[in-house]
């Protein structure tokens, strides 16, 4: 490590201004960030930590939508939506080990978008509303590809807010040595058509499997998805899987996410 400023507002409106210095960057919980800096990839001047500030820790409900403050651990999601929202609130249970969903946030994850995370796909899957301490942007235009977001550099992600669906389920196939997601599917279903989102097997990081999503629209059933599989086109290709194995697993891990749906 070397030596850096730390600051830790109480307030969004002090992490905005402490966000504005030079070399500044937000701290969740340091899941990525932190074995980043180790290994001397990243070296920001002062780090912001996201966890003092109150109102961005939390999840509440208003009317049919779900809304997570973007310093809300996986821990916190995973025990207060359950009820709420129980697809999202597995999602967030079996995220890693429970050391990273005790420190890990939503916000965190989001801005970080690393291409086998699963709240990336939760969001997409979702259609969420990204809540920065600027604006809201819609997920759709949120995942920009691998690690890309819209958010400009020293945007805060402020919430979350998720459209609850009837039924949502997300599945995963674990990357044994790391948990992430070799592939993740999140299907969710609401009165005006499914969604289905992965994660962990393209190129282009998360993207909604716009296919499936209308065969599921037109007939909710892992019938109306027959053999259908992943576009081989923009699989990720690596020691782990094949193209062709993820292409498969999108195929595979949608029907079960449907099953589970009920
Ligand atoms: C061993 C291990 C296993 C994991 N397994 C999984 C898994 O199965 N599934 C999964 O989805 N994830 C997994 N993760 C990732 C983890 O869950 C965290 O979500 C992730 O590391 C980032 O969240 P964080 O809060 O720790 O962010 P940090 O590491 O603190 O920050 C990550 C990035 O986000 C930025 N940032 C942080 N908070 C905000 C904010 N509020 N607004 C704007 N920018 C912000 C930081 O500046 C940084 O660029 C795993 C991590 C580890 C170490």
């Amino acid at each position: 490590m070397y030596n850096f400023e730390f600051a830790k507002p109480k307030t969004v409106e002090e992490a905005a201004s402490a966000m504005a210095a030079e070399g500044a960057q937000a701290l969740g919980g340091g899941q990525t960030l932190l074995p980043t800096m180790k290994q001397r990839l990243a070296s920001p001047e002062v780090l912001v930590s996201m966890t003092g500030i109150e109102s961005m820790v939390g999840v509440a409900v208003r009317g049919d939508t779900l809304t997570i403050g973007g310093a809300t651990t996986h821990a916190q999601v995973a025990a207060d939506a359950a009820d709420l929202y129980p697809g999202l609130a597995a999602l967030a249970a079996n995220i890693g080990d429970p050391a990273v969903r005790n420190r890990g946030t939503i916000g965190g994850s989001l801005a970080n978008n690393d291409p086998a995370a699963c709240y990336p796909a939760g969001a997409l899957g979702s259609g969420a509303t990204i809540t920065t301490n600027t604006r809201d942007i819609a997920a759709d235009d949120y995942f920009q590809g691998m690690f890309e977001t819209a958010l400009d550099e020293d945007e805060i992600i402020t919430s979350v807010s998720f459209p609850i669906p009837e039924k949502a389920n997300y599945q995963k196939f674990d990357q044994p040595a790391s948990r992430f997601a070799l592939v993740g599917v999140f299907v969710a279903k609401t009165a005006d058509g499914v969604r289905v989102a992965v994660t962990g097997a393209s190129n282009e990081g998360v993207y909604r499997w716009t296919e499936a999503e209308t065969a599921l629209s037109a007939s909710f059933s892992e019938g109306a998805l027959e053999s259908m599989s992943g576009n081989l086109d923009d699989m990720i290709a690596d020691l782990h899987g094949s193209a062709s194995y993820r292409a498969h697993l999108v195929g595979v891990l949608t029907r079960r996410a449907v099953a589970a749906c009920g």
